[in-house]
Formats: C-alpha cells, sequence, structure tokens
C-alpha cells in the first residue's frame, strides 16, 4: 500500500503492559506507536500505593510510575497518540485501525487494553457512581471521618478496605462468603484494624439514596435477613471485566472475556499479541504486565523477521 504510514507496531492502551512493550519495541528500533484513550497509565494510575513493584523501596504512585514508564519508552522514539479505538481488522494486512483521531496501520499489535471494575448491577448504580458509588479507593480522601462499606473479598477489596481505614471513620467490610480470597498478607492488617468490621454471607441488596448514598440494604445469603447500614460511600471492588469489546469475534475469548494467549502473548491471529490484564493469566500485577510486554516484542521482532 503506498501513501499510508505502516508502522511497525500499535500498542493499544498506555498501562504498565503496554508501555513496556513500547519501550522494548523502540528500544529495538521498530516504528511504535501507542494508542491511548486519557493518559498513560490504565488501571494503575488510579492505584496510590504500588508497593510490591521492585526497585522502589518506599513505593511508588501509580500515576508517577505510569509517567515515568510513558517518558522511557518514547526517549526511545515510542509515539503516544490520545485516541479512542472504534473499529480494528487485525486480520488484515497491515492491520488496521479506526480510531477518533483517525485510521492507523500496523505489521503487529500489542493489545494491551486492561480491565475495567465489575459492577454489582444495582438498579441505580449507575446514577449514584461519583455521588457516593465509587469502584476505586483513590476517591477515599472525600469520606474522612465518614462510614463506608467496602463490597469484595478479594486483594482489591482488601486494599480499598486498609487504605479507607486509614482515613475514614469506620469501614465496613462486606463479602459473600466467610472467608477472604484476598492473600494472607491482608489478612492480620485487616483483623487489627479497629475502624474495620466485617459482615460475613452477605451482599448488597440495595442502594438506599436520596440525592447521594445514605445507606446499603444488606442480605444475609444463609437466612435471607436484610439489614439497613446508613453510610457515606460504598466502594464495590468485586472483580474486572477484560476491555475487549472490540476484538470479540476476531480473538479467541474465555468465558469471562479475557484473551486467550499464554506466556508468550500470543493470540490466535499471527502478529497480534495480548499483554497484561486483558489476557488470560493465573496474576495479574503491574510486574507481570511488564514482563508480557516484553515478551509480546521478543515475538514480535521474529514475526516481522518472518517466523511466527
Ligand atoms: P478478584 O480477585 O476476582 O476478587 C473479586 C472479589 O469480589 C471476590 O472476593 C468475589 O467473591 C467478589 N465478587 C465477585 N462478584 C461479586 C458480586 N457480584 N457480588 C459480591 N461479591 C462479588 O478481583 P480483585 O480483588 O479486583 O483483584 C483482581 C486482580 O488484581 C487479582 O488477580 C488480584 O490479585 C490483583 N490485585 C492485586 C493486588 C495486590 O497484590 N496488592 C491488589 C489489587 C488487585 P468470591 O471470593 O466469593 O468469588
Amino acid at each position: 500500500m503506498s501513501g499510508i504510514h505502516v508502522y511497525d507496531m500499535i500498542v493499544v492502551g498506555g498501562g504498565p503492559g503496554g508501555y513496556t512493550a513500547a519501550l522494548y519495541a523502540a528500544r529495538a528500533g521498530l516504528d511504535t506507536l501507542v494508542l491511548e484513550k486519557l493518559s498513560a497509565g490504565g488501571q494503575m494510575a488510579l492505584t496510590e500505593q504500588i508497593d510490591n513493584y521492585p526497585g522502589f523501596e518506599d513505593g511508588i504512585d501509580g500515576f508517577t510510575l505510569a509517567e515515568k514508564m510513558q517518558q522511557q519508552a518514547e526517549r526511545f522514539g515510542a509515539r503516544s497518540e490520545y485516541a479512542q479505538v472504534e473499529r480494528m481488522d487485525l486480520s488484515a494486512a497491515p492491520k488496521m485501525l479506526e480510531t477518533s483521531e483517525g485510521t492507523f496501520y500496523a505489521k503487529t499489535v500489542v493489545l494491551a487494553t486492561g480491565a475495567n471494575p465489575r459492577e454489582l448491577g444495582l438498579p441505580n448504580e449507575a446514577s449514584l457512581t461519583g455521588r457516593g458509588v465509587a469502584y476505586c479507593a483513590a476517591d477515599g480522601m472525600r469520606y474522612k471521618g465518614k462510614t463506608v462499606v467496602v463490597v469484595g473479598g478479594g486483594n482489591s477489596a482488601a486494599a480499598d478496605a486498609m487504605l479507607l481505614s486509614r482515613v475514614a471513620k469506620k469501614v465496613i467490610l462486606v463479602h459473600r462468603r466467610d472467608t477472604l480470597r484476598a492473600t494472607k498478607v491482608y489478612h492480620q492488617p485487616l483483623m487489627q484494624a479497629e475502624n474495620l468490621e466485617f459482615r460475613w454471607n452477605s451482599t448488597v441488596a440495595e442502594l438506599l439514596h436520596e440525592d447521594k448514598l445514605t445507606g446499603v440494604k444488606l442480605k444475609d445469603v444463609n437466612s435471607g435477613e436484610e439489614t439497613v447500614i446508613p453510610c457515606d460511600g460504598v466502594f464495590i471492588s468485586v472483580g474486572r471485566k477484560p476491555a475487549t469489546e472490540l476484538v470479540a469475534g476476531q480473538l479467541e475469548l474465555d468465558r469471562s472475556g479475557y484473551i486467550i494467549a499464554d506466556e508468550t502473548t500470543k493470540t490466535n491471529l499471527p502478529g497480534v499479541y495480548a499483554v497484561g490484564d486483558v489476557r488470560t493469566k493465573p496474576l495479574r500485577q503491574v510486574v507481570t504486565a511488564v514482563a508480557d510486554g516484553a515478551m509480546a516484542v521478543h515475538m514480535a521482532e521474529e514475526f516481522l523477521a518472518g517466523g511466527q
């Protein structure tokens, strides 16, 4: 095709996996573009304190780490474009990506679109978001001295509850089972927090509100008994859903919607790689996302050299 610019690699999504792919690709001399909706970092940018990414002995906030990753990739010539991808043809040659800022073409594509918070699916959940309903404890400072409910039993809920217990007057952790799924490292600090109370075997049946949230109605999953808990905020931390709507029908997805790819990051389409939270994997962390980014470029270089 003449007259169009064909990148060696387009990375969709500027989280840690995406910018690591961009760093490795640019450093290897590949003509590389990152397409990002808003700003670098993805979900990581919303994390107040990251203590398990090596090299930062005092921890680092996710937004700063994201900026550093972007700047590092750009130092080697990767380009960033703020654009919303609207349609992709990943089987075409070159691969085509239609975006809010025009159409882009590439020989290889790295999908690093991540995963977004899962909703509870309650009436008024969407309209109360930002008015008492939140999906990210980074909003926690607004609840200084107030009572908040955290829903979920995984690492996110545990981390959110810990964070909120430092600012809120009282935190009530609501979980649908009688044990946490979160790793052991959280258990003791949670049990020891004086202003934190657990509601086991409970789900949120209703969000109570006037113009903003005023409380939640909990339902005991065993007895069916309902209790009203007045609160100022509810933090929903019940897992993620992968951002794969645009590739459904082109790429193989698992039952939860994650792109099926092993540690090679190869998808079912040649020259298309899935990195970070968007792919099937047992551990979704910054450190595993960045490893994927490096691997995708390794595989893409083989592909560009004529292998698979
Ligand atoms: P997760 O591990 O999938 O946990 C989701 C939690 O929400 C589970 O406890 C689940 O209950 C509960 N849940 C799901 N749907 C629900 C519903 N409709 N109503 C009520 N409860 C519901 O998700 P996550 O905590 O967001 O973590 C996602 C990934 O990020 C994980 O791989 C995690 O390890 C990682 N992460 C790591 C850290 C860290 O290491 N510092 C921090 C945050 C996240 P059940 O237990 O009954 O299934």
